[in-house]
């Protein structure tokens, strides 16, 4: 269970997060939409805790990424306590964010291995049967830049997965992408979707948010205006801003 709560963060006088609530359940697939600059990106970082928030609080199954309870007090957790916490959320990025000096396979595992400290070999094979089901079995001892963009990013995405994670975010995983290479993206997301992991897909295609999601989110100036199944809040949405966003991208 994903929890969000009185989420707030500013940069500078600007006020990216303005009390931001939402809870995911288990399994579930929210799909989040809005204008750009409503603080999609900046959620998404702040439930990994790579966005320090200033007030509330992001938890996952009832334990806090960055903090540990004291009491009624919060104390900060270490550098390396983070990170190891922080594993158990996958990230998808925009931009790929491979690392460009290793393979494929290496890429895969180098978290699972240094992070999460497990076996390299057991590890490996999991890598494997990953890059399998995103259909490039067959590449990986290759580097990211032989790959197209969209082989990339489902690089990317079996790296997440390798994680094991609770919760897979994705930040607009086809807008880097060319036109014909969306479609092998998305569909390896929304073959993720079937499985009952939990992920939090921030899109602005519309279309597919309502092919996957169990939940949209509507996000505008840093809070949440509205959110629902699919079919409420794109084809009845009640809040006129929502209304307004969908008028101009549909
Ligand atoms: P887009 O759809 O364009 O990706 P977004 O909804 O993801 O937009 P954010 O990237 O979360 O929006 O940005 C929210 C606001 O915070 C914007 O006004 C942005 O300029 C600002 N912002 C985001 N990151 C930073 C930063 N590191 N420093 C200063 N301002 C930032
Ligand atoms: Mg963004």
């Amino acid at each position: 269970l994903l929890e969000i709560r009185g989420v707030h963060k500013s940069y500078g006088l600007l006020e990216a997060l303005r009390g931001v609530d939402l809870t995911v359940q288990p399994g579930e697939v929210a799909a989040i939409i809005g204008p750009s600059g409503s603080g999609k990106s900046t959620l998404l970082r702040a439930i990994n805790h790579l966005e320090k928030v200033d007030r509330g609080f992001v938890s996952l199954d009832g334990e806090l990424i960055g903090y540990t309870r004291h009491g009624n007090t919060l104390r900060e957790l270490t550098e390396r306590e983070v990170l190891r916490r922080r594993t158990r959320i996958g990230f998808v990025f925009q931009n790929f964010n491979l690392f460009p000096h290793l393979t494929v396979l290496e890429n895969i595992v180098e978290a699972p291995v240094f992070a999460q400290g497990r076996p390299r070999a057991e590890a490996e094979a999991e890598a494997r049967e990953l890059l399998a089901r995103v259909g490039l079995a067959d590449r990986a001892d290759a580097r990211p830049r032989q790959l197209s963009g969209g082989q990339q990013q489902r690089v990317a995405i079996a790296r997440a997965l390798a994680l094991r994670p609770a919760v897979v975010l994705f930040d607009e995983p086809t807008s880097a992408l060319d036109p014909e290479l969306v479609g092998e993206v998305l569909g390896v997301i929304k073959e993720l979707a079937g499985t009952g992991t939990t992920l939090v897909v921030v899109t602005h295609e519309v279309g597919f948010a309502r092919e996957i999601a169990d939940t949209v989110v509507f996000m505008d100036e840093g809070v949440v205006v509205e959110q629902g199944p699919p079919d409420s809040v794109l084809d009845h949405p009640v809040n006129p801003r929502t209304k307004a966003f969908l008028e101009k991208v549909l």
